[in-house]
């Protein structure tokens, strides 16, 4: 087992006690007792709104992303945590699916219909999805059929059709039924993170090889649909100047893809990223190379995304063609960095940056940025910004910054012979980029 795949089980693990006593207990209630409490959670939940005319995000509820729930433990991806907030719901799904997979999948159809109603007059682009959307494990073809079944859920076919599913759950077979349900498009999203298969692998935890995401995009793109990658602005415990030389390289590296949905690293809930900020939040050397900041630890600096796009799409313009931020994780990074700065007297540049980084998305012109980003490097916010960066490791120290998280780390979730494990893995890390 990889070292990071250790600490995450032992981030997760109170958790996966709790859902084991859980599980437990659930699978002691029928499946009816089980169908009124999953529909009360269904009913009660606060679902996004949608403001969006042409996209239209339904995700129904589910057992959890396999991977997450993994084999005999939790864990998942480290820069993930979709979890914590509806655990229970997961549990409760879980019960039920293995009492009985056709009621999971009555259920799954369920909360599509609270939130979209029948007979649904579908918007140009509906993304319909759970986690791990093509694995059997979560949603299947019984579950598919489910869906698709009479009466329809549609009142017509459904032009671009998006679901998100993990690289290693997509086969030919999963991608053309997903595709006989989609009259223009079928696209499917897959979070490839970042462009380097080590670090997607031995720091986020993913289990995605580059072998495996291009033959997934061979099957795709053989079968005449899109692919969509999931990539993060930002990994867990690296500094501003190596997320936006990552970001920068991944979106370069991605040639094959069809467009990218951009995610900037959250900290939240159990992710790697909150637990660094818990244990080290006062630790000097994670302060001297920069991985710990004084302001807005754990999440990129605004004008980390301000400089990264402005030098891919000032370098590239065609680039930005690519480009689509990911609503949810943005408006939540948004709503934090508007919080942290509403008191400042560089809020109206703040502001201006995400006006401009918001249209720029739906415009895919640069014309704004360009303007922005020269007035920007003007100002003392950009100068302060600027002092900051030149203090922290760059991408030369990448490896030197990863071997000081990872001790420190293994102080906390494994030992001296775990860490000793990485050094060997981090032996094989030699990134050029
Ligand atoms: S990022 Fe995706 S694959 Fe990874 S744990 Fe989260 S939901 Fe699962």
């Amino acid at each position: 087992m990889l070292f990071i795949e250790k600490v995450m089980k032992e981030i997760w693990k109170p958790y996966a006690d709790v859902y084991k006593d859980k599980l437990k207990e659930y699978s002691k209630y029928d499946e009816e007792t089980l169908k009124d409490i999953i529909k009360k959670g269904i009913d009660n939940y606060k679902y996004p709104a949608n403001t969006n005319q042409i996209v239209r995000m339904t995700s129904m509820i589910s057992c959890g992303c396999p991977h997450w729930r993994g084999n005999h433990a939790l864990g998942g991806c480290s820069f993930c945590d979709f979890f914590t907030q509806t655990f229970e719901v997961f549990i409760l799904a879980e019960a039920l699916k293995r009492k009985n997979v056709a009621s999971y999948a009555e259920m799954v159809r369920y909360s599509f219909q609270v939130q979209r109603g029948e007979k649904v007059n579908p918007l140009p682009i509906e993304f319909i999805t759970v986690f791990d959307t093509m694995n059997e494990n979560e949603f299947g073809n019984i579950v598919f059929n489910e869906l698709f079944s009479d009466p329809p859920l549609y009142n017509q076919e459904i032009r671009t059709l998006v679901c998100e599913t993990r690289i290693n759950s997509i086969t030919e077979e999963a991608v053309l039924l997903w595709k006989s349900k989609a009259r223009d498009d079928l696209v499917i999203e897959s979070g490839i993170e970042v462009g380097n298969e080590w670090l997607r692998n031995h720091w986020l935890n993913k289990k995605i090889t580059d072998v495996e995401m291009y033959q997934a995009w061979d099957i795709i793109h053989k079968a005449g649909c899109s692919v969509n990658s999931d990539i993060l602005f930002g990994i867990p415990g690296i500094t501003e100047r190596q997320s936006i030389e990552l970001f920068k390289y991944t979106y370069k590296k991605l040639t094959d893809s069809n467009s990218f949905v951009v995610s900037p690293l959250l900290c939240k809930g159990n992710d790697l990223q909150s637990n660094i900020i818990k244990h080290f939040s006062e630790d000097k050397e994670m302060i001297r190379i920069g991985v710990i900041k004084k302001e807005l630890s754990g999440m990129p600096h605004i004008l980390s995304l301000l400089t990264a796009f402005h030098e891919l799409f000032t370098e590239d313009e065609t680039l930005i063609k690519k480009l689509g931020l990911a609503q949810r994780h943005f408006s939540e990074y948004y709503s934090k960095i508007i919080y942290r700065f509403r008191k400042s007297e560089y809020y109206p540049l703040v502001d201006s940056i995400i006006q401009v980084l918001t249209n720029m998305c739906l415009t895919q012109n640069i014309d704004d940025l360009r303007d922005l980003y020269d007035k920007i490097i003007r100002t003392d916010f950009y100068h302060r910004y600027l002092e900051q960066l030149s203090l922290e490791y760059g991408m030369e120290q990448l490896n030197e910054t990863l071997h000081i998280v990872a001790k420190k780390l293994s102080n906390v979730y494994s030992n001296e012979e775990g860490f000793k494990e990485f050094e060997k893995e981090l032996s094989d890390f030699n990134f050029q980029y």
